[in-house]
């Protein structure tokens, strides 16, 4: 059975890409932070383990990986939000979002990539966002890892082709999970009002988006950011 790396898959979009690759046929290793419980849970649902490592540390992914004996598939999809003025964010908020968010996409990309280069295949896909693309105002620390995250894609692809492994990146939309829990019903609803489809989005949306990337009928996409917003107006 072939082996996946959901990282940030306690709960939301991971736990959510975790369960469809599962039932695609792969074996999932769950990495988790803080949310021990949540990711054991799963871990067991799934017959697979879960591994707590902060994907910002190298020391800590190195031996994440160690632990796995390498993986075919890659999901880099761990990430932390900060909203409000750039002016406003301390050094040690700028370096944590920037250290977890883009630093933990090279730690375990690199930590993932001799494994698949050995066996002349494989594949990563990042979990970016449509603000990485446009940019989204008291969200721009947060845009600037996921901007990056979509360059390391575009340029890892290239690097990597040769090899037999492909690189591509999901860009959500509004996603209903923990991370928008800091806006009410409300605001949620005033969000739908910029989305043409008419709803937020599901983990299980952007799940279903990783699966297709993961899976032989895009064998042929690499360096590719496959927007999932629900046609998003920003
Ligand atoms: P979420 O519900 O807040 O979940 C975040 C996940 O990341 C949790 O499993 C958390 O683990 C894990 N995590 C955070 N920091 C970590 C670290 N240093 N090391 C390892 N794991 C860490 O967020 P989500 O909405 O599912 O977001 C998942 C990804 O999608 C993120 O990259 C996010 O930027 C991206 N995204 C989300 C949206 C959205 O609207 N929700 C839109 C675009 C992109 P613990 O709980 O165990 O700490």
């Amino acid at each position: 059975m072939k082996k996946a790396l959901v990282t940030g898959s306690s709960r939301g979009i991971g736990a959510a890409a975790a369960r469809a690759l599962a039932a695609a046929g792969w074996s999932v290793t769950i990495n988790y932070l803080n949310s021990k419980d949540k990711a054991e849970r799963l871990a067991r649902e799934l017959g697979s383990e879960a591994i707590c490592c902060d994907v910002s540390d190298s020391a800590q992914v190195k031996a994440m990986f160690e632990r796995t004996g390498g993986v075919d598939l890659l999901v880099n999809n761990a990430g932390i939000a900060w909203s409000g003025l750039l002016s406003d964010m301390t050094d040690a908020e700028w370096q944590r979002i920037v250290s977890v968010n883009l630093g933990g996409v090279f730690n375990c990309s690199r930590a993932a990539i001799p494994y698949m280069v050995r066996r002349k295949a494989g594949c990563i896909i990042n979990v970016a966002s449509v603000l990485g693309v446009y940019g989204g105002s008291c969200e721009t620390a947060y845009s600037a890892t996921k901007g990056g995250i979509i360059a390391l894609t575009k340029g890892l692809a290239k690097e990597l082709g040769p090899s037999g492994i492909r690189v591509n990146a999901v860009a959500p939309g509004a996603i209903d999970t923990d991370m928008l829990s800091c806006f009410t019903a409300e605001d949620k609803l005033h969000m739908t009002d910029d989305i043409y489809i008419g709803r937020l989005g599901t983990p299980e949306d952007i799940a279903d988006a990783i699966c297709f990337l993961a899976g032989d009928g895009a064998r042929y996409v690499t360096g590719q950011v496959l927007g999932v917003d629900g046609a998003m107006v920003i």
